[in-house]
């Protein structure tokens, strides 16, 4: 009998493991595929910053962002591939509004004018750029296969139900005191009203590519080039909403490769790989995490939450040992890991969670927006 069961071995799932076992309990990961096979798979995977105003969202992708390149440089540096980040504006307007959010940004930046882009192409270079010094990229399967070492892992099991007995749950054949559904956009195994609602997908293809010597740093620009250890190149990424997972085609892989050449001279003799996965995006851009509300049980105790009443999360009746984590859309890497610690506190050491991050949010927007007749 294991203390958690996670479904699903992405960096949302592989994340919440480690800190679990780092904490002394014992988990299994149940993963259809195998480990880093979704969405985590695919991502670039970029760890950067958010630029722009003061936000609740910014707050938490700041605080993200430091968190996990601090957990990165010293326990990840074979993977970590501080190498920063180039952001490129897309108009002239872009640069004067990069340097009005400048005050916002507690990582280092600097501007680069365009004659110290010599690598890039003069249209690409011609308003400057921004160098995110702390920025980097990880490997992103090594990464989630390293997390989840210390747990016992069950690769080729696709789950399809979880069975509560007694005081346990069974899930293909496993046992565990609790469960936590990371299965990123797939949400079909929880058979949930609200989180049909409240999650979006994304789906995006990314490539891996030989060669490009010539650049010692990310660069994010109409494509988003990442620059991994070990001379590894990767281009992406595309973004087209779907509620289920689309084929990799050629077709959005030359896009890559001419988005790309805009930006430097690239010359991509092999596509080593192609990759694609559907991004798990929430309708309000935060992640949906926590144990699940029980629906049916809230409405009868609460039937005026469909008029505007809204209960304290707290007084909300819920699925026990049955938690939900998703939803980390394009920023899986910082805010999965991140969000991850913040979830194992509340299992380990009863923190509350982050009201913005509860699932009980989706589940009251639900209430009120689709089901108030
Ligand atoms: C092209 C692309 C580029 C990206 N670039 C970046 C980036 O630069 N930086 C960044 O931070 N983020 C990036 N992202 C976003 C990031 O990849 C996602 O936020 C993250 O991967 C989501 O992780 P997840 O674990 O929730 O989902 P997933 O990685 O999809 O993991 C879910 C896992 O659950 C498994 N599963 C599903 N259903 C079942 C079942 N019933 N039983 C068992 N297993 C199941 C799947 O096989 C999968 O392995 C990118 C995404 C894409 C697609």
């Amino acid at each position: 009998m294991y203390d958690f069961i996670v479904i699903g071995g992405g960096i949302a799932g592989s994340s919440i493991a480690y800190f679990l076992s780092k904490g002394g309990k014992s988990v299994a990961i149940i993963e259809k595929n195998k480990v880093a096979s979704g969405a985590s798979g695919a991502a670039g995977a970029f760890i950067n910053p958010v630029i722009g105003k003061p936000s609740p969202l910014k707050e938490l992708h700041d605080k993200a962002f430091a968190f996990t390149v601090e957990h990165l440089t010293r326990d990840f540096p074979h993977l970590y591939n501080q190498c920063g980040t180039l952001l490129l504006p897309k108009t002239e307007k872009s640069i004067e509004e990069f340097r009005a959010h400048e005050k916002f940004m507690d990582f280092r930046t600097s501007y680069l004018a365009p004659q110290e882009l010599d690598f890039l192409t003069p249209k690409a270079a011609r308003f400057g750029a921004y160098m995110c010094h702390d920025a980097g990229v990880i490997d992103p399967k090594r990464f989630c296969m390293e997390l989840a070492s210390r747990c016992d892992i069950y690769e080729n099991r696709l789950a399809d139900e979880i069975v509560k007995n007694d005081e346990a749950y069974e899930v293909c054949g496993i046992r565990g005191r609790a469960v936590i559904v990371a299965t990123g956009a797939n949400k079909e195994l929880l058979h949930c009203d609200y989180l049909r609602y409240g999650m979006i997908g994304l789906w995006g293809q990314k490539i891996e590519v030989e060669g490009l010597p010539h650049l010692g740093c990310n660069i994010s620009g109409e494509a988003l080039v990442s620059v991994y250890r070990g001379d590894r190149f990767a281009i992406g990424a595309t973004y087209t909403r779907s509620e289920s997972e689309l084929a990799v085609s050629d077709e959005a892989s030359s896009e890559l490769i001419e988005a790309a050449n805009a930006i430097a001279e690239i010359d991509v003799k092999t596509i080593l790989e192609t990759k694609g996965g559907l991004r798990s995006t929430s309708i309000d851009h935060f992640p949906i995490v926590g144990e699940m509300v029980n629906n049916s049980a809230v409405l009868e105790k609460f039937p005026y939450i469909k008029t505007g009443f809204r209960p304290r999360t707290a007084q909300m009746e819920r699925m026990s040992g049955l938690y939900i984590f998703t939803g980390h859309g394009s920023k899986g890497f910082t805010l999965g890991f991140y969000t991850a610690k913040l979830l194992c506190d509340s299992l380990l050491c009863g923190t509350p969670l982050d009201e913005r991050i509860e699932n009980s949010r989706i589940f009251i927007k639900w209430a009120r927006k689709v089901n108030c007749n």
